[in-house]
């Protein structure tokens, strides 16, 4: 690297939320949350973003690196001030939704406090709208933000903060002279923020140019956090891929596992053959609609899907609580790729296990992932012994998920709360018990329930018959995804959004 940081050494102490430089709003927010201590990222760098300072961040995947930055400004936001004060880069709509996401939850004691998601695939217009009604803090992805800036819809003279998160996945997605264009039209005065896996010299090249004496916080985890997630191998015969594959899922029993593959090609024909085999599985890739990517996440978080397949740049930053099993399916082709897929499982502390299967041609990466991350991966020594086989693990995997997903026609915009859904299901009119329903995801537009399966008919006719909000919304059972797509085009006619390809995407 050709600069010099000011890097201060922060020391990793056991700091605990109230000794950070938090409203009592946040603290509230943080303790219905359950979080018990901030993680080392956060306790590190939260002093200096709410001072103000520009700052760069590099800790793991799964460390709370959201929250660190999504606190602070909401500590720093100014409420009556209804203009954009701090604008997020995400590489992809995922992870600008979970972002959206964290900024909802974490800020919902800040009374009218919003936050505007700007990214392809949705209308302009309804995020012109979120801007002329006055929106805190932009989220989205490059290409959107700066068509928004090029068009003067979105203005800029109030925007104090500005967060590139996970900066080396943008700039490898292609996103970097958007980044620079965008950093270029940004108020002189304003606190930039970085967070980064990994600081190549393209990174540092943009730190120099665009910030002001960041403080730069690293955490290097001990050896035993590391150890959160088993890593391990099995050498397959590309021909024995499949059947290696379904091996591996009945031997490690999971509620969610996440599968990746090298290409979207290997994701379709994957899921194809677990699908007919009766597995509850999903597929996730650049070729699917936004609806459909959005709609197979929510499946996959309320754990009414039990595995996802998913290309590398589909599967991004997901970040799905419970998830305890990740298989590359697919060795990756780069040891970062590796870092972040395997970084989906192990998350905030919980245990996890990574499998890759590997081949011949692997051995030189995997060294290559060794040495640089210091840890051995594990080798499975004994695979799966008979080939002819594969019969009876499916059927042994063909179980169906307990819960099932219901969509419904209202969301955020139609001012429906996940109070309201729960309300209409358990109260006198619904009779559904309470612990029947599993999480609730409110979209712009749509919701989805989780409902355990031997209610769920019964779910959908009340949530059919009644209101909620007083207003009549359609509830429907998704089933699987092929079914999806009859009801997104149904749908989509419906809404008249215009749902369009990302020529990035994967
Ligand atoms: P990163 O961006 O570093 O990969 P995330 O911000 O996505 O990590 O956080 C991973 C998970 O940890 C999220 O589910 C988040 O809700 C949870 N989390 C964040 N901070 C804490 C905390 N202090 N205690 C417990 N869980 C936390
Ligand atoms: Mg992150």
């Amino acid at each position: 690297m050709s600069f010099v940081f000011r890097c201060e050494i922060v020391p990793v102490v056991k700091t605990q939320f109230e000794s950070l430089p938090l409203s009592p709003a946040l603290l509230g927010v943080i303790r219905e949350l359950a979080y018990t201590q901030p993680t080392p990222i956060q306790a590190a760098s939260i002093p200096t973003l709410v001072a103000g300072h520009d700052l760069i961040g590099q800790s793991k995947t799964g460390s709370g690196k959201t929250a660190a930055f999504a606190l602070s400004i909401l500590q720093r936001v100014s409420l009556p001030l209804r203009e954009v004060q701090a604008l997020v880069l995400c590489p992809t709509r995922e992870l600008s939704a979970q972002v959206t996401r964290e900024f909802r939850t974490l800020g919902r004691k800040h009374p009218g406090f919003t936050v505007a998601e700007f990214v392809g695939g949705q209308p302009g217009k309804s995020q012109r709208d979120a801007l002329a009604r006055g929106t805190h803090v932009v989220v989205g992805t490059p290409g959107r933000v700066l068509d928004h800036l090029q068009k003067g819809s979105l203005t800029t003279n109030a925007i104090v903060t500005v967060v590139l998160d996970e900066a080396d996945r943008m700039l490898d997605m292609g996103f970097g002279p958007d980044v620079e264009t965008i950093l270029n039209r940004l108020p002189k005065s304003r606190q930039t923020v970085l967070f980064s896996a990994t600081i190549p010299k393209s990174i540092a090249i943009i730190c120099k140019a665009h910030m002001q004496t960041p403080v730069r916080v690293r955490i290097d985890e001990p050896e035993e956090a590391r150890l959160e997630i088993r890593q391990l191998r099995l050498d397959t015969r590309p021909d024995e891929k499949f059947h290696a594959l379904c091996w591996l899922l009945s031997k490690f029993p999971h509620n969610s596992a996440l599968i990746f593959c090298n290409l979207k090609q290997t994701v379709i024909e994957l899921t194809d053959k677990l699908e007919s085999a009766g597995l509850s599985v999903g597929r996730l890739d650049g070729g699917l609609e936004q609806f459909h990517r959005d709609q197979i996440l929510a499946r996959f978080r309320n754990q009414s899907v039990r595995l996802l397949v998913a290309t590398d740049v589909a599967g991004r930053g997901i970040d799905v609580e419970g998830l305890d099993l990740v298989i590359n399916y697919e060795f990756p082709r780069q040891t970062d790729i590796y870092v972040h897929r395997i970084g989906r499982t192990g998350r905030a502390g919980r245990a996890g296990v990574a499998i890759s299967l590997s081949g011949h041609n692997d051995k030189e990466r995997i060294r290559e992932i060794e040495s640089n991350t210091g840890v051995a991966i594990e080798v499975l020594e004994q695979g799966p012994v008979n080939l002819s086989e594969v019969g009876p693990l499916l059927r042994a995997l063909a179980r169906p998920c307990s819960m099932q997903t219901i969509l419904i026609s209202g969301g955020r915009k139609d001012k429906v709360r996940a109070g309201d859904i729960l309300g209409a299901l358990t109260g006198d009119a619904g009779g559904i018990s309470g612990s029947n329903v599993g999480i609730i995801e409110i979209q712009d537009k749509l919701s989805y329930v989780a409902v355990a399966r031997p209610a769920s008919r019964l779910a959908v006719q009340r949530l059919n018959d009644g209101r909620i909000k007083g207003k009549r919304f359609r509830a429907t059972l998704v089933e699987g995804q092929k079914l999806d797509d009859a009801q997104a085009q149904a749908e989509a006619r419906k809404k008249k959004s215009t749902n369009r390809r990302s020529p990035r995407s994967r």
